[in-house]
């Protein structure tokens, strides 16, 4: 017989949905836990580039998507939350780069004007001058053109870090092996249980576990819900001093995924990592790390001759992207969920999108008229004798 206790909202997973949710729910007023099943971030939001972005990669096929409508809007109110004025306060958290750039060679340079320069772009991408070229591009030994976009780029530790910070005592690891689910008189889910002889009840359950949510929708035997995963292989390179790089590298055809995508990250040894993706790590699933590797020190050096990548220390990162099912299989336009019962399944589809998600979620909540009701004291006071606090992970390169 399980011990019960409750609370208003069960989320599970503690990427970056399940945790900006968890602020936002909480900070509105609702009794909320998040339990997860390994260590928070470690899985896509870890993995991620942490490009906060207005859309206008997915205009590169040239025109405006309905994807790059949705995403347009966010990088503003992410801005607010760091400048500690937005709906979470994030002021704590590092911005590795206030700007990202589009870089395309000498050779693509009218093709690229004439496209940045159209009727539905303008204004919304920036020509950046040779003279103000950032430190890495002033040492171009290459001509080439350098768009400013109006995206950024988040350091995802700092951002899991303040995230987890607000809400830690919320947050729980627990074995997902041994999930199950309680039901109502009439089916209805109305509690969990993970073997540790404690039941927790509560009005709403939240499937915020990117690749995990498919196991949760068939345990919780749900109809409506369905995932779907997009593979990536990822490149990085590790050493002293490369320099700061934040770039998009266009190809000759244009299209919606960039040749190369870059981003600098940090390590606490004091070097840095260059984090690759973009079409190399769409193409690269499925190729031996070595070949990937190799492909990657190519494009590199034809990108940018003038670095030196002597000394280099490579990985490969296989990582699958989770995402609401798309007829299809193509990637949402945008963040989506999904209700059954007393369920949501939620995906981001992208960092970018997890506030907008975060908003859908509680206006749901709101129109299914779930107020919240539960003192989560004695919840949380339990949950602490019979399981470990949740804790961060750390990028796969460290
Ligand atoms: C290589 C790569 C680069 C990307 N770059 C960008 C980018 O630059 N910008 C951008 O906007 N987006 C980017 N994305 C997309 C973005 O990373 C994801 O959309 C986002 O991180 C998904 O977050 P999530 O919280 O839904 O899932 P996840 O981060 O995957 O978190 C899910 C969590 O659930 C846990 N879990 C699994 N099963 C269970 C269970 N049964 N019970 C409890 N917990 C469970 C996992 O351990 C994990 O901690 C990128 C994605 C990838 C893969």
């Amino acid at each position: 017989m399980n011990s019960p206790c409750s609370t208003d909202i069960v989320l599970f997973g503690g990427g970056i949905a399940g945790l900006w949710l968890l602020n936002r729910l909480r900070d509105a007023g609702y009794s909320a836990v998040l339990l997860e099943a390994d260590s928070l971030g470690g899985a896509q939001t870890l993995a991620s580039q942490g490009i906060i972005h207005g859309g206008l990669k997915y205009a590169l096929g040239g025109s405006v998507t309905d994807a790059a409508n949705a995403i347009a809007q966010l990088p503003a109110r992410w801005r607010a939350c760091f400048e500690g004025s937005g709906e979470i306060d994030l002021s704590g958290c590092e911005v590795l780069s206030d700007t990202y750039y589009m870089w395309s060679g000498a050779s693509y340079r009218s093709k690229l004007k004439a496209f940045f320069g159209s009727k539905s772009l303008q204004g919304r991408v920036t020509p950046v001058p040779r003279e103000d070229f950032p430190a890495f591009f002033a040492d171009a030994t290459v001509g080439g053109s350098l768009y400013a976009l109006p995206d950024f780029a988040v350091d995802t530790p700092s951002l899991l870090r303040e995230l987890h910070r607000r809400h830690s005592g919320a947050t729980f690891k627990i074995d997902a092996a041994n999930l199950a689910f309680d039901r109502d008189t009439d089916g209805k889910l109305n509690a969990v249980s993970w073997g540790t002889g404690v039941s927790l009840q509560a009005q709403r359950f939240i499937f915020c576990a990117g690749k995990g949510n498919q196991d949760l929708i068939d345990l919780a035997r749900l109809s409506k819900p369905a995932s779907q995963l997009r593979p990536l292989k990822m490149v990085w390179l590790k050493k002293a001093a490369l320099g700061a790089l934040y770039a998009h590298c266009i190809g000759e055809d244009f299209s919606m995924t960039p040749r190369l995508t870059v981003t600098t990250h940090p390590t606490p040894d004091g070097r840095d990592v260059w984090y690759l993706g973009g079409e190399l790590a769409e193409a690269g699933v499925g190729v031996a790390d070595h070949e990937l590797i190799e492909r990657a020190r190519c494009l590199l050096a034809d990108l940018f001759p003038w670095i030196d990548l002597a000394g280099a220390k490579w990985g490969c990162l296989a990582i699958d992207r989770a995402e609401a099912k798309n007829a299809d299989g193509s990637r949402p336009d945008g963040a989506l969920f999904v209700e059954e019962s007393s369920c949501i399944a939620a995906w981001p589809t992208k960092l970018t999108l997890t506030p907008a998600l975060a908003d859908g979620v509680l206006e749901a909540l709101n129109r299914q008229a779930i107020a919240p009701l539960a003192d989560d004291t004695a919840a949380l006071s339990t949950l602490t004798q019979h399981l470990p606090p949740a804790t961060q992970a750390t990028p796969r390169w460290e």
